[in-house]
């Protein structure tokens, strides 16, 4: 499943990183990049400014892209700048002057060479197509990988359509410039809320079709496949808004079709479904965006679904509502059977879990914890009180603030027959299958 596979990754190369790294302390770190990009060749120079306010640590690590073999830092704090290279990335390890107290840490980056992307990642760079985000390092990433929000101006060759987690400026065309022969233009992105990193997906012949609330874009995907994966994904826009979005609008969606294979991965309103050189009858298409929902549907959930502490404890609230929402929304789309489909997954995963919470628990539980046997455990809930009093539960923690697992047993323990929820508290602490 794409989300436990990007979930993984991203764990895998953090635990990586911190592992020999005193863990600082970053609080929503401010980009203001440019960036000039050849796609045919990969070669892209850059300059960022980072802001990182009220910062703790005495020294700041940035990974990069092994490619950028050209390096500079500088900042007013800066002592001494280390890089290595481990694990196919460039590695820095900024030294600061030490204090005790937090401060602001400014910092200005330089960075060239060409961008190396495997053939099998998420991440490509090519003439007709550029897929770029945390995978591929091609910003200076903060050890930690905490959220960052800034902007960055790209410039890259005239005929890319360009398509983004964060908001593209404007019309994405700003200026026209021509430099060694093809001609260019700059693209603005815009993280403005924080998000985990600055995605950008750009393409030469790319395709949008749009319906209410979701735009599709595609350079392959026929036209049959790409209207009905419009029509899942409204669906299970229509299905959370009605229940959860109350007079504040939703976002329009942006659906990227990449004409590649592999792991899809989402940023509140951009999602990402891989669709490689797909082509079928109108029948397999609808078949194969069916087959999406519960995907669409979870990525969906989490503009709701969010903000309990990510790295720790309570990560199952995020990942187990965002996914037994989705089973749901399945259930209502498709009906019981494909609910029941769900369940068998849920179930195939909570065979290999361990506990999902407990009162002294300090790591993150694992992703059959949170994918599997959470979700599993939610619809056994909902199977004990009813489906009515399970909405209610929802409602309560989608639309609400509750973020740590005892403020959410509490709220059960408020809106369902005491011995039900319970039964859920003793559960959740428990090894072994539900
Ligand atoms: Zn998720």
């Amino acid at each position: 499943m794409p989300t436990i596979r990007r979930l993984v990754c991203r764990t895998f190369v953090a635990a990586l990183v911190l592992a020999s790294t005193a863990r600082a302390q970053v609080v929503s770190p401010h980009y203001d990049g440019r960036m000039r990009l050849q796609p045919s060749s990969g070669e892209a120079t850059a300059s960022w400014q980072m802001r990182l306010p009220a910062y703790t640590g005495d020294s700041v690590v940035l990974l990069l892209n092994a490619g950028l073999t050209q390096v500079q830092v500088r900042g007013p704090l800066v002592r001494q700048v280390t890089r290595d290279t481990s694990r196919g990335l460039v590695r820095l390890t900024v030294t600061l002057s030490p204090t005790r107290q937090p401060r602001d840490i400014a910092l200005e980056i330089a960075t060239g060479g060409r961008l190396l992307i495997s053939d099998e990642g998420i991440n490509s760079v090519g003439a007709d197509y550029v897929e770029l985000g945390l995978d591929s390092f091609w910003f200076p990433v903060l050890a930690g990988f905490p959220d960052v929000r800034g902007t960055v101006r790209i410039e890259l060759p005239n005929d890319l359509h360009v398509v983004s987690g964060g908001s593209v400026a404007p019309e994405h065309r700003e200026r026209d410039a021509t430099a060694s022969g093809s001609a260019m233009r700059v693209v603005t992105i815009s993280n403005i809320g924080p998000l985990p990193d600055f995605t950008l997906t750009a393409a030469r012949g790319m395709v949008t079709l749009s319906s209410d609330q979701v735009r599709a874009h595609t350079t392959t995907a026929d036209t049959s496949l790409v209207r009905e994966m419009l029509l899942v994904t409204e669906q299970c826009s229509a299905y959370l808004r009605a229940r959860y979005a109350g007079s504040t609008p939703f976002p329009v969606v942006d659906l990227v079709l990449p004409p590649r294979s592999g792991p899809g991965y989402a940023r509140q309103r951009f999602i990402v479904v891989p669709v490689g050189s797909w082509q079928g009858s109108p029948a397999e298409a609808k078949r194969k965006a069916a087959s999406q929902t519960l995907f669409l549907c979870h990525e969906l959930a989490h503009y709701w679904s969010s903000g309990a502490v990510a790295s720790g404890p309570e990560n199952w609230l995020n990942e187990a509502f965002a996914e037994f929402v989705a089973g749901r929304a399945v259930r209502a789309i498709q009906g019981d059977s494909a609910f029941a489909r769900v369940e068998t997954q849920w179930r195939a995963r909570a065979a290999r879990a361990g506990i999902v919470w407990s009162p002294t628990a300090t790591q993150r539980p694992d992703q059959f914890a949170s994918y599997g046997k959470a979700p599993l455990l939610l619809a056994q809930l909902e199977q004990r009180v009813g489906a009515a009093a399970m909405e209610r539960v929802l409602h309560a923690y989608m639309t609400g603030a509750l973020r740590t697992t005892p403020a959410v047993l509490d709220l059960m323990m408020r809106e369902l027959p005491r011995e039900h929820a319970e039964w859920f508290r003793v559960a959740l602490q428990s090894g072994g299958m539900p």
